[in-house]
């Protein structure tokens, strides 16, 4: 039977617009289903996006390799993570040359890589992007799935991913459950002008509310992230931006320097989700489709880019992409790895903000972090998407 494409990739966000590019740069037939319009280009002015995330050495390397130039002058490369508590008694600062690396990665908007995806995919002639429109339901047939659209059009193809975030209607229409937790908590996103000018470091406070976090961005601009109760961060976002700044600098430390001004701010809940199966009959599920982990180590769309790599592996490596024991080696893999991302960044979240004890707990966690260089290696390799184990 013909196909319209042989992969189809529902939401154009930035996983499932790497997926497609990596697979399209290989030679496959790609459709791309996304039910907003494609991404605008940032604006030029320096003034950036308020929602940015850091990307780690193999996310970086997996939309490279798809032909996808960053735009330099939006990425901040960081060297350093520097984690205490906020009564200095547990601290530890992780420099990527203990790893024998350059950095670390990068941070960037989501919107600017989003964009360079989007332009990357316009380049590709077997990638053909299906703007404002949404799947209705979707079958198997005997070699491939069909999906309805709400715009009329039915498409098929030997596999359809699912990348469309953590309200999947793909993974919905599939019949895949979710298991998931709200940690009762919110993240303050404050883009902030400093008067010193960001260094190559990325810093973490824990207090017993929730962490506080310095993302650098390029020149003198910052991503602070604010954790807290929903209730205290609900009160805290009615502050005009004068009373924000005065806020900012009473709770953050003194590294900080001064502030401008408030550049923009917004607010995100807290949960955690993990889908019940990653695959079924010529079909797979993706990034936030898939998981969505506590963001405290900015570690979210890294594993999604990376489940999006090991499925273009198995996609280029294998005749059918939508070859069912080759999705079960997909799941085998992703599972494992995002199973273990969940628990750490979950066991983080109770270790520095739980009762005392546990407290006391993540305080030790800090300083044997500091003390043996080896746990530290691990966990900087973990954290980057490498093997720790290959290392030795
Ligand atoms: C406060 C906060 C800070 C974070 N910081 C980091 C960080 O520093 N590093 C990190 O790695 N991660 C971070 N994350 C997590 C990261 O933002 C997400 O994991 C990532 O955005 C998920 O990308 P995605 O492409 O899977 O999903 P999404 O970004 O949700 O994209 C889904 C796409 O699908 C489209 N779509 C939705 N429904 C449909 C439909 N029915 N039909 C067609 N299209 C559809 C949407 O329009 C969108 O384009 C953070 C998250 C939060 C909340």
């Amino acid at each position: 039977m013909q196909h319209d494409h042989d992969i189809i990739i529902v939401g154009g966000g930035m996983v499932g617009a790497a997926l497609a590019a990596r697979v399209g740069h290989a030679g496959f037939s790609v459709g791309l289903v996304e039910h907003g319009d494609s991404p605008t280009p940032p604006p030029p002015s320096g003034d950036y996006d308020l929602r940015i995330s850091s990307l780690n050495a193999r996310s970086l390397a997996f939309v490279k390799a798809s032909g996808t130039t960053l735009p330099e002058e939006r990425c901040c490369p960081f060297r350093h993570i520097d984690v205490s508590n906020q009564d200095g008694t547990g601290h530890s600062l992780f420099s990527a040359h203990d790893s024998g690396m350059d950095d670390f990665g990068i941070f960037i908007e989501n919107r600017t890589l989003q964009y360079a995806l989007w332009q990357r995919l316009e380049q590709l002639p077997s990638v053909t992007c299906y703007t404002q429109c949404a799947p209705l339901s979707t079958i198997t047939s005997s070699t491939g799935r069909l999906l309805e659209l709400d715009n009329g059009k039915t498409l098929s193809a030997r596999l359809i991913v699912g990348a469309d975030g953590a309200q999947s209607t793909l993974r919905e229409l599939a019949g895949i459950n979710v298991s998931s937790h709200d940690y009762h908590q919110r993240a303050m996103i404050i883009n902030v002008e400093t008067e010193l000018p960001q260094q190559d470091v990325s810093w973490q406070v824990f207090t017993p509310t929730g962490p506080i976090a310095m993302l650098p961005l390029p020149g003198h601009r910052a991503s602070l992230v604010w954790y807290d109760t929903d209730s205290t961060t609900q009160a805290r976002e009615q502050l005009d931006d004068e009373a924000l700044k005065a806020a900012i600098e009473m709770a953050f430390p003194k590294r900080l320097g001064n502030l401008i001004r408030i550049v923009a701010r917004a607010s995100f809940p807290i949960k955690r989700q993990h889908a019940h199966r990653y695959i079924g009959k010529r079909l797979a599920l993706i990034g936030d489709a898939a998981h969505v982990v506590h963001p405290l180590a900015g570690q979210g769309l890294n594993i999604g880019l990376h489940d999006a790599d090991t499925l273009a592996e198995i996609i280029i490596q294998g005749r059918d992409p939508g070859d069912y024991l080759n999705l079960l080696r997909f799941e085998c893999q992703r599972r494992a790895a995002n199973q273990t991302m969940i628990a750490a960044t979950d066991s983080f979240h109770h270790l520095f903000t739980g009762a005392k004890p546990l407290r006391q707990l993540g305080d030790l966690s800090l300083q044997i972090a500091e003390r043996f260089p080896f746990a530290k290696r691990m966990m900087m390799q973990q954290a980057n998407g490498l093997n720790p184990f290959k290392m030795w």
